[in-house]
């Protein structure tokens, strides 16, 4: 596409031992990350885990205490955010609400200088890109939600970065239109070829849009990984908690397999000595059946082309089952539940 930057691929971003401070507190732990070009990263974690900060920190908006950032190998610590060659757009609507779409587009051209004819041309192009091409002599306080995001991205893009720092760019939005954004984002992100680092508190979105997601807690990443390896080979309680939709059993690591109401698993991962463990079972590896593990229905959920039910073991732990939408089980029935052998996660209790 036209608005491809002129290397026609995005930059390597590194943080190395990047630590970060807010009196005495450390909001960045040492943190490292090595991102490819054209790679798409999503930071994901609870509130207050340091992701803003080091988005931040990349843009150059925060200073760091320790440690460096590298994009394409240059250490950026001396150079400002105007020319760190990135574009970012942050969860509210940062447009100039009294200038038009194609104003708020222009806006960077017009600050690094760029003749006005080139300007209108580059900054058609970026709305072209977003899909509001129609929308240009509108003003930005007469858009949706939405669109005024497509803006802010078009505004990122037109200066030509090779990196895009996006912070929780649609949690203002409504469920429709966060999906509609998250996977354009993800189209023109592939198109670019933009190394991108995308911050979110929202597990599904970053495994849905993301390459490789970091999960953070407490200003250190607990585990980097692609989507699958997160969700299949949880590195800790935390991320399995945070990242998996999967249900916690009490088992026992005996001889290399998991131990779980009776039943031996195969463990993920890497060798696990004997003892207690949480094991992590998803919905999908649990069946209802006519024997095995008994249990009572608390409710049954309809998802569309699949069932989700919830039930009571006698041992008063819960698991959800993943099952047909022909099987209608009631809330208070008696059933059986049974582990379809698939391997697990486990970490020590
Ligand atoms: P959220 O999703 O709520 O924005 P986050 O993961 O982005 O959370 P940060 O905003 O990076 O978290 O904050 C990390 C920690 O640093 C928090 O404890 C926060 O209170 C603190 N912090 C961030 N910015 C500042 C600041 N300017 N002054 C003081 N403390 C700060």
């Amino acid at each position: 596409p036209a608005i491809a930057t002129a290397e026609g691929s995005g930059a390597t971003v590194e943080l190395v031992g990047v630590v970060k401070s807010f009196a005495g507190h450390r909001a960045l732990n040492a943190i490292d990350l090595a991102i490819k070009p054209g790679e798409f990263v999503a930071l994901l974690g609870p509130s207050g885990c340091g992701k803003t900060t080091a988005l931040r920190a990349l843009s150059g908006l925060e200073g760091i205490d320790d440690g460096s950032i590298l994009i394409d190998g240059a250490d950026v610590a001396a150079v400002p955010t105007n020319k760190r060659d990135i574009g970012m757009v942050f969860q509210s609507y940062s447009l100039f609400p009294h200038m038009t779409v194609q104003e708020n587009v222009e806006f960077g051209l017009r600050m690094r200088r760029v003749a006005p004819g080139e300007r209108r041309g580059r900054a058609a192009e970026a709305l072209d890109m977003v899909g509001l091409a129609h929308l240009g002599k509108r003003f930005a306080h007469q858009l949706s939600g939405g669109q005024q995001q497509r803006v802010a991205l078009a505004r990122a893009l037109v200066t030509r970065p090779r990196v895009l720092l996006l912070d929780e760019p649609l949690s203002a939005l409504d469920a429709k239109v966060r999906v509609q954004l998250r996977d354009e984002i993800r189209r023109i992100q592939t198109e670019l070829g933009i190394t991108t680092v995308f911050v979110t508190h929202d597990q599904e979105e970053a495994l849905a849009v993301a390459d490789r997601v970091a999960v953070m807690r407490e200003g250190v990443i607990e585990q980097i990984g692609t989507p699958e390896e997160l969700y299949t080979t949880p590195a800790t309680a935390f991320v399995a908690d945070f990242v998996g939709l999967s249900n916690r059993v009490a088992g026992e690591v005996v001889g290399g397999k998991a131990l779980v109401h009776g039943v031996a698993l195969e463990l993920l991962g890497e060798p696990q000595p004997d003892g207690p463990v949480t094991v992590y079972i998803r919905p999908e590896d649990v069946a209802l059946a006519s024997e095995g593990i008994p249990a009572t229905v608390i409710a049954s959920s309809f998802l569309g082309s699949l069932r989700r039910t919830r039930v009571r073991l006698a041992d008063d732990s819960f698991i959800s089952i993943q099952h047909d939408v022909d099987l209608k089980p009631q809330a208070g029935e008696s059933v059986h539940v049974r582990l379809k052998g698939a391997p697990v996660s486990a970490v020590p209790r």
